[in-house]
């Protein structure tokens, strides 16, 4: 047996065999081949399996986000079906060159072709011919969509994951996650809890490739993986999985219960959220509401912008899901780990520091205008709050609220239904919070996001996992931040809640109510858990 400790993000425990995750840095090697007929059939299975995929995708998506959202997999498949492209791609191959090469070269002289034309509709098309064009090529080459290629869940192990990689994964895949490399307060981390896996980060261990088909325990209490345990530990730890899932079952009575301490006083415990999806959760969960939706999932693991049309159905759908319940959309928060090409953000030497955020948004006004009215489009189906993370002045919040009242009124004109929508601002850097009783005037409500206000207060890079032991979640510093701007939300009649991972930590639940808390906003496989706590309190 090999044991290995790492840093729980999930107390849990998952039991399976191993999948060793490894980047795809996949290059198409261009190549001669002898039979062009054979090459030219195997391009071709290859498109008609691309064809299947997207259809499959397609229905997936009319069930869960609704045809305007689904919409994009049928242009894919057109485009797929396209003569001039085919032939394209199938004279390469007659010129005796492989599958892969001729797919890249049809790709990029259709994409360039797209890209040069005067209409915005067909402009856009550019990165949907490289996206279905990569989808052949990884379905060529082998390669699955999401990296993982198995028939049964698994626990993956990387060196380390990107929010990106992550949220592309298939949560139906996947048992548990270990990773050599970052921290729990990672996006990624973030992630893996949401999809309620255990997991384990900062891991000290050598991967290696002959780890991969071995079965492994995932211990997320005690922060254990063992490798090919022995049978009395695998025995033990089959005991304490069995224990867990009837704790979750316990937990499950409470569904329906309110959040009020013994003594009567009530908070509201809701449900983070990255990806419309995760909506099933929170639902299943009991939230009362959705406290934060990283919409920036939203922009992650894909080639371009997404358009407002695809953003609105992604908002539409969460917000007829969650019924009358809130559902707080929090605008892009791309930056720092959270990385897209696209964007085309310079290097900086301190992301965290940097460009990211509610500053990217005030600086390219057309991406945020088109989030803001795909929200307010969506308003009309639900009760939407937004809120804005990053914020530093009272001038930034000043600024965002013009911009607001110039996108309602534009949509106002061209007739759309809105709702009235709170406008509230994430607390998460020391600044906002020693400046909250003036930035109180200005919104309807705070969210403290005590990942972020950790890591600015205690100048401790939340993605450094060097540093995990510094970075003191109960901190008496970040603890009497939130407690000053819980008094100063309320001074000024509005709500305070707490989004950040602390909001989840039991130990602190009666700290947060006895400072006056008005939410609490956790993954969803945290509700029941915090709902408990609450109900715990002078019972
Ligand atoms: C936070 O900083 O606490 C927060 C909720 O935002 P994120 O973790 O997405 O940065
Ligand atoms: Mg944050």
């Amino acid at each position: 047996m090999e044991k290995y400790t790492g840093k729980s993000v999930l107390r849990g425990i998952a039991i399976g065999r191993i999948y060793r995750y490894e980047k795809s840095d996949y290059q198409v090697v261009k190549t001669e081949i002898s039979d062009a007929e054979a090459e030219k059939e195997r391009l071709f299975n290859a498109v008609e399996t691309a064809k299947k995929q997207l259809t499959a995708l397609y229905e997936e998506a009319l069930a869960n986000v609704g045809e305007d959202h689904a919409m994009i997999f049928d242009v894919h498949k057109m485009l797929l079906e396209d003569e001039d492209y085919l032939d394209a791609a199938a004279s390469v191959v007659l010129e005796g060159y492989n599958a892969e090469y001729a797919v890249e070269t049809a790709g990029n002289q259709f994409a360039e072709l797209f890209a040069s034309m005067d209409d915005e509709y067909m402009k856009a098309r550019a990165a949907d011919i490289k996206d279905i064009s990569a989808r052949v090529i990884r379905i060529l080459a082998g390669i699955p969509e999401d990296g993982i290629q198995t028939d049964e869940p698994v626990i993956v192990v990387a060196d380390d994951l990107t929010p990106s990689e992550t949220v592309k994964m298939d949560k139906n895949k996947i048992l548990a996650f270990v990773t050599v490399r970052g921290s729990a307060n990672s996006h990624t981390a973030i992630l893996a809890r949401s999809m309620n896996l255990p997991a384990l980060v900062n891991t000290k261990m050598q991967l290696t490739d002959d780890i991969n088909g071995k079965i492994g325990v995932v211990d997320g209490f005690d922060g254990e993986f063992l490798i090919e345990p022995e049978q009395a530990i695998l025995d033990d730890k089959i005991l304490l999985k069995n224990q867990w899932v009837a704790d979750l079952e316990a937990l499950e009575q409470l569904k329906g219960k309110d959040n009020v301490t013994g003594d009567g006083r009530r908070i509201d415990v809701f449900a983070n959220i990255g990806k419309v999806n995760d909506v099933e959760a929170a639902l299943e969960a009991d939230a009362g509401g959705i406290g934060l939706f990283r919409s920036e999932f939203l922009y992650l693991g894909r080639d371009s912008f997404p358009t407002e049309e695809e953003q609105f159905a992604s908002y539409k759908a969460v917000l007829e899901k969650m019924g009358d319940k809130k559902v707080v959309i929090r605008t892009l928060d791309i930056g720092a780990d959270k990385k897209v090409d696209y964007f085309n953000l310079e290097a900086e030497e301190n992301p965290a520091l940097g460009f990211r955020a509610i500053r990217i948004c005030l600086d390219r006004p057309e991406i945020f205008i088109t989030q803001l009215r795909a929200i307010y489009r969506a308003s009309a189906y639900g009760r939407a709050a937004i809120m804005f993370p990053m914020v530093v002045s009272t001038a930034e919040v000043k600024r965002i609220k013009e911009i607001v009242e110039q996108v309602k009124a534009e949509l106002g004109v061209e007739g759309y239904p809105m709702k009235e929508v709170e406008l509230g601002i994430m607390i998460e850097t020391p600044a906002a919070a020693v400046i909250s009783d003036e930035l109180a005037k200005e919104v309807d409500f705070f969210s403290i996001g005590t990942n972020d206000l950790t890591q600015y207060t205690l100048a401790v890079d939340r993605q450094n996992q060097k540093l995990e032991s510094t970075c003191d979640t109960h901190h008496p510093a970040v603890l009497r931040l939130i407690e000053m701007t819980v008094q100063n939300a309320h001074k000024a009649g509005i709500w305070a809640g707490i989004c950040g991972e602390l909001a989840a930590d039991t130990l602190l639940t009666e700290t947060f109510v006895n400072m006056g808390v008005d939410e609490l906003s956790v993954s969803a496989s945290s509700v029941l858990k915090v709902r408990k706590a609450v109900r715990d309190i002078n019972a």
